[in-house]
């Protein structure tokens, strides 16, 4: 059963070759949103993931913005409420923000892509202290997005119970990067 909902999710990620700059196999999940059946495979099992892994769950965050099209999907599911983490410049009022180095494409194209700086940014008032937190994105590639995320949930002194996505390229060891903060995937690609 879960097979087959992994095989309807996986036969939905389409690839596409030196996107968007050289160098990068981009996995795309516009064909798992379109297909209802597909998406909801793709609920189902993030859901049926987190309540065995964890009896209770506060807040479900989302990385701006592959993130922002699953995490209310499943907060909806687990009755609890999802919050934003945006790219800079997008949320009013007081935020906490973190700059780090985007490596979108490092390692295939060693450009100058590799040296760009991006930021991060949260309300200061999205989380409560203490408060259970998943974090959530369509995919880990080196892990810098994910990493700087979870630096501004402990600002706000976020439990962050795990990082969650859907796809993971393990080649680019990502993972390793969150060092102590688990960490789930439901597909992984090399
Ligand atoms: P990273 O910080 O390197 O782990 O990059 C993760 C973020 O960049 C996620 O928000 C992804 O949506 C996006 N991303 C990085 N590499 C890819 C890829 N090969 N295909 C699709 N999205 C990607």
């Amino acid at each position: 059963m879960s097979e087959e909902r992994l095989r309807a999710v996986r036969d939905r990620v389409r690839s596409f070759p030196d996107f968007p700059v050289p160098g990068v196999l981009f996995r795309d999940i516009s064909p798992l949103l379109k297909d209802p059946v597909a998406f909801k495979a793709l609920i189902d099992l993030l859901e049926d993931h987190l309540r065995a892994s964890f009896p209770r769950i506060d807040v479900i965050a989302g990385l701006d913005s592959r993130g922002f099209l699953i995490g209310p999907s499943l907060a909806q599911r687990l009755g609890v409420g999802f919050v934003l983490i945006r790219k800079k410049g997008k949320l009013p009022g007081p935020t906490e923000s973190i700059s780090y180095a985007l490596e979108y494409g490092k390692g295939c194209t060693e450009d100058a892509l590799s040296t760009l700086q991006a930021e991060l940014e949260i309300q200061s008032d999205a989380v409560e202290a203490g408060q259970k937190v998943v974090v959530v994105d369509d995919l880990l590639a080196t892990g810098g997005t994910m990493r700087a995320a979870c630096e501004l949930l402990v600002r706000l002194k976020a439990d962050i119970l795990e990082c969650l996505v859907v796809i993971e390229l393990k080649a680019l060891g990502g993972a390793a990067k969150l060092e102590a903060i688990p960490f789930h995937s439901l597909l992984q690609y090399d």
